[in-house]
């Protein structure tokens, strides 16, 4: 190992910064954010670099540098274009025994900045030794994106729990298991959803417990339209630490397989008149797996609050008091408008959308169609499919030309996304000659007309 990782505590330690163009800004952002006190020795500085000093506080002495500058100095950076200054720098710094960084400069470095992923107080450094910043780097995002943002917060719950769980659990062994079902588990969950109060009342409980065992938990999650790419991180984290996987037909094969190896997979799926498992049937069941200590994840296309029936499911958790939590998906309606270039709204033809279901019960909707006279309204009809010539049959009566547009879109955001356009009076026709298969979403009004001009890769 040629660098040894440390974390050095710069709180009221005095860091010189020679230098101050943009890297030496960069620099000082993150000294600062370290609490250091900074002294920047330069004859210029950029305004960024001085609107920072005012703003967190720094030291600036306009002039070139010299050697009394390392004088108290616990640490040094160096960021001139110059390199025969930065070589000075060095070169005293080194004589001095004071740890020294130049920029873009290897050889003349006693210590490197590695790529940080900051969620303080965890902080996780990444180096290449000096061989690869970019690739440090691509590790870095990959990081970042794993991570949720207050993952930090975490380590502050964990720190402020500390001394209790060393008085209730004295021996080792059960004292790591117990942080690791903790950190692992709802009561976590709830930290990260910024909800620290019940992540205290279910440590408490777990704290209570015996076996130490929390309920299960149970989440509500959004997987979007199909597109695995479309998922939330949130999304994907909590389906890759679930126990048990509810789904139905709408989550796509390929967001199934993020899922782990050993989870357990449930089908409830639904088709159109053919509920595999009924309602009621899978709100007990999400109840009867959490009590059974599991970590429950209910898969839901699109989002679980846009017809999804996620409401319903809830309830029964709330019953019977089993924490959950509901995580927003990309709903079909507005990734079916993106991926076929029909902007939902849009200052020259519509001011406002409206998500409606055409589902059909009793072979009618149900649906006030005087209210759906507005031209300036773009609409979009979920399950509409076999309802369709009714839909478009009662929007000309009510007030809608003829000549509207329409689109139907096809299995939206997968690889067999199909775009059907017509207008209100032909697209019943078209559907029947085309048959498009389930799911699908139509999308009614001017905007639709927009579709030809940005759909880059619309088939029809
Ligand atoms: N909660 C889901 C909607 C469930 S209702 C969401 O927010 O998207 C089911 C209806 O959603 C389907 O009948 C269809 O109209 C629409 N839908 C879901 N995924 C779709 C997709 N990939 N392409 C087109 N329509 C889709």
């Amino acid at each position: 190992m040629q660098y040894l990782p440390v974390c050095l505590k710069l709180s009221e330690m005095s860091v010189l910064l020679v230098g101050a163009g943009t890297i030496a800004t960069r620099k000082a952002r993150l000294l600062l954010r370290a609490q250091a006190r900074v002294t920047v020795v330069a004859p210029d500085m950029t305004d960024e670099l001085q609107a920072l000093l005012a703003e967190q506080g720094g030291n600036w002495q306009a002039r070139k540098y010299r050697e009394a500058d390392l004088q108290d100095c616990t640490l040094v950076v160096a960021a001139t274009p110059d390199r025969q200054v930065n070589q000075q720098v060095s070169e005293h710094a080194k004589a001095r025994g004071i740890p020294v960084n130049v920029v873009d400069a290897p050889d003349l470095c006693t210590f490197i900045f590695p790529s940080i992923v900051d969620r303080d107080p965890l902080v996780i450094a990444i180096s290449s030794s000096g061989k690869s910043p970019v690739l440090a780097r691509q590790l870095r995002h990959r990081f970042d994106a794993l991570l949720p943002a207050a993952y930090g917060k975490l380590a502050d719950f964990g720190g402020r729990l500390r001394d209790r769980v060393k008085q209730a659990i004295p021996e080792e062994t059960p004292r790591r298991l117990f942080w690791e079902k903790l950190m692992a588990g709802a009561a976590a969950e709830q930290v990260l959803a910024g909800r620290e109060q019940r992540a205290e009342a279910i440590f408490e409980e777990m704290l209570a417990r015996e076996d130490g065992l929390a309920h299960g938990e149970v989440y509500l999650v959004g997987a979007g339209p199909g597109d695995p790419d479309l998922m939330t991180f949130k999304a994907a984290r909590l389906l890759q630490s679930a126990d048990v996987v509810l789904y139905d037909r709408l989550v796509s094969p390929a967001i199934m397989e993020m899922a782990r190896r050993d989870a357990e997979r449930i089908y409830v799926g639904k088709r159109r008149d053919d509920h595999a498992v009924p309602q009621e049937q899978i709100n007990q069941l999400l109840v009867d797996l959490a009590l059974a200590g599991k970590r429950v994840v209910r898969l839901k296309g699109g989002d679980p609050f846009v017809f999804g029936r996620g409401g319903e499911e809830i309830e029964l958790l709330a019953r019977h008091r089993i924490p959950f939590q509901v995580v927003p998906g990309i709903t079909a309606g507005n990734a079916a408008a993106c991926y076929a270039g029909i902007p939902l709204t849009h200052r020259d033809y519509a001011q406002s959308v409206r998500f409606v279901t055409g589902h059909l019960k009793d072979g009618t909707t149900n649906l006030d169609w005087s209210s759906f006279g507005s031209d300036s309204e773009t609409v979009v009809f979920y399950m509409g499919l076999v309802g369709l010539p009714i839909i478009c049959e009662q929007l000309q009566a009510n007030g809608r030309a003829a000549d509207t547009p329409v689109a139907l879109v096809e299995r939206a955001t997968l690889s067999e996304q199909r775009v059907l356009t017509g207008t209100l009076a032909t697209m019943a026709a078209i559907v029947e000659q085309e048959q498009p298969r389930a799911p699908t979403l139509i999308i009614v009004g001017p905007v639709v007309a927009l579709h030809r001009q940005l759909a880059w890769f619309g088939e029809s």
